[in-house]
């Protein structure tokens, strides 16, 4: 059975269209099963109907045709109830609704099973039998799975449709959208530019070419490196290759020749089909007919087609990429977006970002944010490779995507984004001003820092230090760990950039989603696993080196301080010190004059929470790390769309969880910031101001966003909305009574300028 699964999910996977992976749908799950009958109805969102879109079986002349409300019919009793159905003899049940035109008086047993895809319901899969039978359970469960197994590819099909114009019904071009998680506030209307991973030829889209010629040169120069390539490798490989393994290469040599797969892409590539699509379809088919092989030696074969496929493209891609061009406002769209592809566009003209995977508390995420770009995160249902070139809308206030925008949605967006001009123009004034509630309490803004623009861009906005830097940022630009005296260089940049404001420099963070090239780590759970001060404490040779680093770049300066990350329990923290008053007598053995800088710990894991006090004791002041806080207490990986709207800062365990710190803290006389990106929310800042915190640390974009809501509010008025939302179990409860109490003291623009937008 799970063998007849994989098939049939990997044959409808590489159909073209939605029109095709219904009618395989159909086709092969009657064959599987031995029914005499197999449909798919969909539900059509604009009319709320299931609508009969393949069968086999029933006349083919009902598609399109025979169509039934959510109230009707044995169909509509499946996709209401969200449970399969099973009857021996169905026509005497009283949904039971008789079509004419399907013919299907003949069937008498029934079993439907809804198609669901993320809580959606997206239509019914249906096998119907002449006799009357009761389907076994093992029927019933095959049909179950299937249906689970085919929503996602359903759901991306039609997704594809409505971008490229085949939509369900043959309706054309239509906007779309698609929903995410906020990465980085902020709305832009653009064109999407699609960066695909390196030799995927699964994802590369079909293009249309305007010169012919150019694209089978480059299709035969492709050819010809791949062929070089080849030869160098057997030839590289004689001695240890007995002749037989050897003649693989041969093989692959005869598959790329003219006559052969080679031929068959120059074919499609007159047809006006770029070098890149003709090259996946091409190898696309070849590859499934072997794949549907029964014969394992060659199914393995498919593997080898595959691998030249691959060999093929790099060099296209590589030919690509020389010559590739970002539109003015360009929306970056991605499977993952990583920080490197970020950099790779002009100056300029990014305006927007989009990533399938990852969540809004990814690290690129947090990066977007710094820059001020309008990041949509986990658009999971988005089919990325499919939308090059296309206009679109990026709402990284609510995390949704919009193809094709109609031009009343663009009128819309764009009110927003001269909103959000006009207000940052507001905004650039109160720089120099302090960020003081009307009642007079002073709130210390700080800066979370890694890139060197931060710092201009920190100080530009009035920042009055940095409460993080993530020293982990420069050591991943390079290609091996950075040395004491480049280490050194790099910290005496930011500590003389900002002094005598002072400077928190986070220990290497590394681990769980920040990997550093040269340090590769394989871990099943790597946010449970070797992150952080686990790493840098089992490598005392890396942890020394960059102490003794931040210590000599503070000569004269002394305004550093030295922030631990991950610490889960006294005896890393007692380890890490040890260690810190180690290195500081190295130093100043060899003659540095420095005084101990002040030392602190995160509280980012929930351990940590509970021995606050202890911890406390131990070092100079505390800073919450409510990214990965909040991540450990609810369980909920920051990085994995699927569970991203149960990633929440204001959850209560985790509003309760930062009183206990604060509280904590204060009771030892040590002062607690907060640098996790939620301080860089302005609706929480209020609550965090009235629970208490010395400092708040965030990205620079946001600051004078917080400053300014800070200024308009009280601490009488904070504290009262902290006691009455610290009353509340439930967190939307918690979150829509915050927004509503900001909006009736008429401050809600400045947290969502795209509140009123109906899309
Ligand atoms: C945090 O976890 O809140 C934090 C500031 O650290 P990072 O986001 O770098 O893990
Ligand atoms: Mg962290």
């Amino acid at each position: 059975m799970l063998n007849t699964l994989r098939k049939i999910v990997q044959e409808v996977n590489a159909a073209k269209d939605l029109k095709a992976a219904l009618g395989i749908i159909v086709l092969r799950v009657r064959e599987a099963m031995k029914s005499h009958v197999c449909s798919v109805y969909l539900l059509d969102p604009e009319s709320n109907r299931f609508v009969l879109m393949a069968t086999e079986g029933l006349n083919k002349r009902a598609i399109g045709k025979v169509s039934m409300a959510p109230n009707e019919g044995l169909v509509g009793l499946v996709g209401t109830r969200e449970e399969p159905l099973n009857l021996e003899d169905a026509a005497n049940h009283p949904r039971y609704r008789y079509f004419a035109e399907t013919g299907e008086e003949r069937y008498a047993s029934f079993l439907g099973a809804p198609i669901i895809h993320h809580r959606r319901v997206m239509g019914v899969l249906v096998i119907q039998q002449k006799e009357s039978r009761q389907f076994d359970e093992g029927e019933e469960a095959f049909l179950v799975t299937m249906s689970a197994q085919l929503a996602g590819v359903i759901a991306h099909a039609e997704a594809t449709g409505s971008i490229r114009g085949l939509g369900k019904q043959g309706k054309g071009i239509h906007e779309a959208k698609f929903a995410g998680v906020p990465g980085s506030p902020g709305a832009a209307i653009g064109t999407a530019v699609v960066m695909l991973p390196p030799a995927d030829l699964d994802v590369v889209p079909d293009k249309t070419i305007a010169d012919i010629d150019a694209e089978l040169a480059l299709f035969s120069s492709a050819l010809d490196s791949v062929r070089a390539d080849l030869h160098a490798l057997s030839a590289k490989l004689a001695t240890q290759l007995r002749p037989e393994e050897r003649a693989l290469f041969d093989v692959y040599l005869m598959m790329l020749d003219d006559d052969a797969i080679g031929n068959e892409i120059m074919r499609i590539i007159r047809t006006g089909q770029w070098a890149q699509g003709a090259l996946r379809q091409v190898v696309g088919d070849h590859v499934k007919r072997f794949e549907l092989m029964d014969d394992a030696y060659l199914r393995e074969r498919a593997s080898d087609i595959k691998d030249l496929g691959r060999r093929l493209l790099a060099y296209l891609q590589e030919a690509r990429t020389q010559t590739l061009s970002y539109a003015e406002n360009t929306i970056l769209v991605s499977e993952e977006l990583t920080p490197g592809m970020l950099g790779e566009v002009p100056e300029g003209k990014l305006i927007g970002l989009v990533s399938v995977l990852g969540s809004g508390n990814s690290h690129v995420a947090i990066l977007a944010r710094a820059m001020g770009i309008p990041t949509v995160m986990g658009a999971v249902d988005l089919p990325y490779s499919k939308v090059d070139g296309i206009q679109m809308i990026v709402d990284g206030y609510h995390g949704e995507v919009f193809t094709n925008p109609s031009a009343e949605l663009c009128k819309q967006y764009r009110a927003v984004v001269e909103e959000e001009r006009e207000l940052a123009k507001g905004l650039s004034a109160l720089s120099s001003l302090p960020c003081e509630t009307l009642d007079g309490l002073r709130m210390p803004l700080w800066v979370n820092t890694g890139l060197l623009a931060d710092v201009v861009r920190a100080q530009e906005r009035g920042a009055e230090g940095v409460g993080l830097y993530r020293t982990e940022v420069p050591f991943m630009i390079r290609d091996r760990f950075p040395s004491e005296k480049e280490q050194l260089a790099i910290y005496r940049e930011q500590l003389h950039a900002f002094h005598p404001l002072p400077v928190t420099m986070r220990t290497l963070d590394i681990g769980g989603d920040k990997a550093l090239p040269y340090f590769p780590i394989k871990e099943a759970n790597p946010f449970l696993g070797w992150r952080g001060i686990r790493i840098t404490l089992d490598h005392p040779e890396i942890f020394l080196v960059q102490i003794r680093a931040m210590l000599k770049a503070s000569v004269g300066l002394n305004n550093l301080r030295i922030l631990l990350p991950m610490i889960s329990g006294l005896r890393e923290l007692e380890e890490s010190l040890h260690l810190i008053h180690r290195a500081w007598s190295e130093v100043r053995d060899e003659g540095f004059d420095i005084a101990m800088p002040p030392v602190g710990v995160m509280i980012e894991v929930p351990a940590a929470v509970y021995q606050i006090r202890e911890l406390a004791r131990q070092v100079d002041f505390i800073s919450i790390g409510s990214n990965d806080l909040t991540q450990y207490l609810l369980a909920v990986d920051r990085n994995n769309p699927r569970v991203a709207d149960l990633y929440d800062f204001l959850h209560p365990s985790v509003l309760q969880a930062l009183r206990l710190v604060v509280d904590g803290g204060h009771a030892e006389g040590k002062p607690v910031g907060i640098c996790g990106e939620m301080a860089g929310d302005p609706a929480a800042a209020v609550l965090l101001l009235a629970m208490g915190f010395d400092s708040l640390s965030m990205n620079a974009t946001n600051l004078p966003k917080v400053k300014w809501l800070l200024r308009q509010i009280s601490k009488r008025m904070a504290t009262e909305l902290l006691e009455q939302l610290m009353g509340m179990d439930n967190p939307q409860v918690i979150h829509s009574t915050l927004q509503l109490a900001l909006h009736n003291l008429g401050l809600g623009r400045m947290i969502n300028p795209a509140a009123t937008i109906q899309a």
